[in-house]
């Protein structure tokens, strides 16, 4: 069975390659020939943006799409504009990436425990992919999602958590999204999957610079997390020394009962 590292590897490929959404693909390349003045010494990205972070990761974190001048142009998810600005001091602060900033790809940043996507790989023109779009999209996600198996995933805002819980339902593992509400703070609890859904406002300049979302609110989303995976941690390690004891006590009486 190969590594969840090379399995992501062969998608990230295969998600640069793609061309899927003809509209965003006009958008995206324009974007990158003609540039923002402020980065005109800059080769634009111009391409799909792969998923990022940790292999292991426990948390996926689902954003909403690439900037146009953000990770459209660095070629990371949330690295060079306001939003990750935002997320990666978040990130950092709680404990799960090893510096506060993302400038470029080549800048040092490392996740831990942590791995982050997007409902859509490409910029969007007014940052507002179309349902149609981000229906295309969501077979990476999805592709993404069993990789990994996080425990916990984080949506940044109700796209984000739309999108995943849509994935939940399409695989048959919820009937249906009743009672699962998007709103900042918000969980929802899925014990059959494994896993539990945690929702925050987007950190877009408009909600960062309006004072809707503070530093404070997203640290408390995180200490849950946090707290949320070492528990679970803890109660997945407990069950394996029990088995491990069982299996001992079982191995043990079979040998007594031996001639
Ligand atoms: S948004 Fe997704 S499906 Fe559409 S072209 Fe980009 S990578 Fe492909």
């Amino acid at each position: 069975m190969p590594e969840k590292s090379e399995l992501l590897c062969v998608l990230n490929a295969e998600i640069v390659a793609c061309r899927k959404c003809s509209r965003l693909v006009v958008y995206r390349e324009a974007v990158a020939r003609e540039k923002r003045l402020a980065y005109r010494d800059w080769t634009y990205w111009g391409k799909p943006v792969p998923g990022f972070g940790d292999a292991q990761a426990q948390l996926l974190i689902v954003g909403l799409a690439p900037g146009a001048h953000g990770s459209n142009r660095t070629g990371r998810m949330f690295t060079g504009d306001r939003s990750g600005v935002f997320l990666y001091k978040a990130l950092y602060d709680a404990g799960f990436a090893n510096q506060p900033t993302a400038v470029n790809c080549e800048d040092g940043l490392q996740l831990k425990n942590v791995y982050i996507t997007a409902a859509a790989r490409c910029a969007p023109p007014d940052n507002k992919p179309l349902p149609g779009e981000i229906l295309n999209c969501r077979p990476y996600l999805e592709r993404e999602s069993e990789i990994l198996r996080p425990r916990a995933v984080l949506a940044l805002g109700k796209i984000g958590w739309d999108v995943f819980l849509g994935i939940l339902k399409h695989q048959g593992t919820i009937p249906g999204r009743m009672g699962c509400r998007f709103g900042h703070g918000a969980e929802a609890d899925f014990p059959e999957a494994g896993l539990r859904v945690f929702g925050v406002y987007h950190p877009s300049q408009q909600n960062t610079q309006t004072g809707l979302l503070t530093p404070g609110m997203y640290a408390k989303v995180l200490r849950r997390i946090r707290g949320y995976l070492e528990q679970t941690s803890k109660i997945n390690a407990g069950r394996t020394e029990s088995t491990e004891a069982t299996e001992k006590k079982e191995t043990t009486t079979q040998r007594r009962r031996e001639p």
